[in-house]
């Protein structure tokens, strides 16, 4: 009788503990030693004694642990909180193995009162929404939940779901503090409140067999962390979707900071530069570090690229001294980047020398994937309702908004033209309006005096009008890479 009840009924086993005290509750079988602490005489929870009782939490909702500094946890667990970091919490389990470990805020409360930690109570939780979550997956018959009276202040209902249907219960409150939803019928406390309507359960039309499991909330990804992580230094530059500051991570690690102008940006255009920069890794992309989405402004934290974009780099003083090697060795990593960026099938749609970013030792990260529309009037004009890079364009684009890997490659030849002629604008002279109409009729930017002819017989394949003619990117990176070799080996 007693095994049964306990695996039937396991939410009430601190009852059951008192009940049968000196024996082993039936989730754990017994292994045939000596137990020397009695389960009774073991505290529900076991506060550290210098810990305030505030500290006291409970899990809201299981948690499954992403890296080694989460802590995964069960409903129910109950969690001392050593401290409070924006949107995590730092816990310690107090039941079963003690680790240690980060916790979503949101997914533990504080223990203040009797009930407030118990699986069945659902704080602030009213008819309708009981009603509701009863009804829904995982719940099913015989779910149950005590909640806040909505009529009578300082008193509790029950919500116990009947297969399709839900009944609700008012559970009073005696002069002498006691619980009873029949008059008569007094208890202590709600726990023995329970115990008794399981047993007698007619009187509430259900079986009390499990309590409601809540609805999970999402779990913010591991890239977000608290804004207070970051100090901001001096202002590197300034786009569309706002400013661009070098900073410093946790006091130590240089980082660049973009600071999202939120009203500015569409929510689904901020979502798919962040999905697209969690999702790509490889060293010629620029890496994201952190994102603080949490209030505003947004902050995008990515690696810091101290020589910033390679427009300006290339017509800076140093830009101006690069020799022809170490300009073929840019457009060997830009091809780099780009074929990683094929292989997943992931149009740039803005690829430009401004949005390559340039480092120590001539690296270059390609940035700003996924964002092609909506920015500046002067590079992009509008036609129909979004506006593209006009001058860096494919035909196909300009007409049909056809966007491809080819019609990055041909963007690609454009950015060619930028590295070979130190950052010149292509068409210079002429409108946007004067390029596209130009290009359809044949006409293509002619070969920069500075470059070397077999760059520029690469520059006219990425410009050809069938998409299907021009070359891969890693059919670029390739011949471009045993150019750069050639070269280098003929120099030293
Ligand atoms: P838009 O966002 O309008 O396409 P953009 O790419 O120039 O334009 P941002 O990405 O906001 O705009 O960057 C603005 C400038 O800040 C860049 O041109 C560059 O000079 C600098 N910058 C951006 N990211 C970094 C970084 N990771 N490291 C160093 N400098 C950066």
């Amino acid at each position: 009788m007693e095994q049964h009840v306990r695996k039937r009924l396991s939410f009430l086993t601190s009852f059951w503990n008192k009940l049968w005290p000196n024996t082993v509750s039936a989730d754990k079988p017994s292994q045939g030693y000596f137990d020397p602490a009695p389960v009774a005489l073991r505290p529900d929870l076991e506060p550290d004694p210098v810990l305030p009782s505030s500290s006291l939490f409970s899990a809201l909702y299981d948690f499954r642990a992403r890296s080694a500094e989460e802590l995964s946890v069960s409903r129910g667990d109950k969690l001392c909180v050593l401290k409070e970091e924006g949107e995590y919490v730092l816990a310690r389990r107090l039941s079963g193995e003690a680790t240690l470990g980060y916790i979503p805020a949101n997914y533990v409360a504080r223990i203040s009162e009797e009930t407030s930690h118990q699986l069945w109570y659902f704080s602030g939780v009213g008819r309708n929404e009981a009603q509701q979550l009863l009804l829904s997956p995982p719940n099913q018959h015989g779910s149950f939940l005590i909640r806040d009276s909505e009529s009578s202040r300082g008193e509790y209902s029950l919500s116990v779901r009947n297969h399709d249907k839900v009944s609700h219960f008012r559970i009073c409150k005696g002069p002498d503090g006691g619980l009873y939803i029949q008059k008569g019928q007094t208890f202590p406390n709600m726990e023995e409140l329970l115990t008794f309507y399981t047993v007698n359960w007619k009187v509430v039309q259900s079986p009390l067999l499990q309590p409601c499991i809540p609805k999970t909330p999402p779990v913010r990804d591991g890239w977000e962390r608290p804004r207070s992580e970051f100090t901001l230094g001096r202002k590197l530059g300034e786009g569309y979707f706002g400013e661009v500051w070098e900073g410093l991570w946790k006091n130590m690690v240089p980082v660049a900071i973009k600071i999202i102008k939120q009203a500015d940006m569409k929510a689904e255009d901020f979502t798919k530069e962040i999905q697209n920069l969690k999702r790509l890794k490889h060293e010629r992309l620029i890496q994201l570090h952190a994102v603080c989405s949490v209030g505003e402004p947004l902050y995008i934290v990515t690696e810091l690229m101290r020589k910033g974009n390679l427009q300006n780099y290339l017509s800076s003083l140093e830009g101006r001294a690069l020799s022809t090697l170490h300009l073929i060795s840019i457009a060997c990593q830009v091809a780099d980047g780009m074929t990683y960026l094929e292989e997943q099938h992931i149009v740039h749609r803005d690829l430009a020398a401004r949005n390559i970013l340039v480092g120590d030792n001539l690296t270059c990260k390609i940035a700003d994937f996924g964002l092609a529309r909506l920015l500046k009037d002067d590079i992009y004009s509008t036609s129909g309702s979004t506006k593209i890079p006009v001058k860096w364009t494919a035909p196909e684009v300009a007409n049909y908004r056809t966007y491809s890997l080819k019609s990055d490659v041909w963007s690609y030849g454009i950015l060619l033209y930028e590295v070979f002629t130190h950052g010149q604008t292509p068409y210079e002279g002429m409108t946007n309006q004067e390029t596209i109409q130009q290009i359809i009729m044949g006409y293509r930017l002619p070969r920069p005096s500075t470059c070397p002819p077999e760059i520029y017989i690469i520059m006219l394949e990425c410009w050809k009008g069938n998409t299907e003619e021009r070359p891969t990117f890693l059919a670029l990176r390739e011949k471009l890479c045993s150019i750069y070799r050639r070269v280098h080996n003929s120099l030293s």
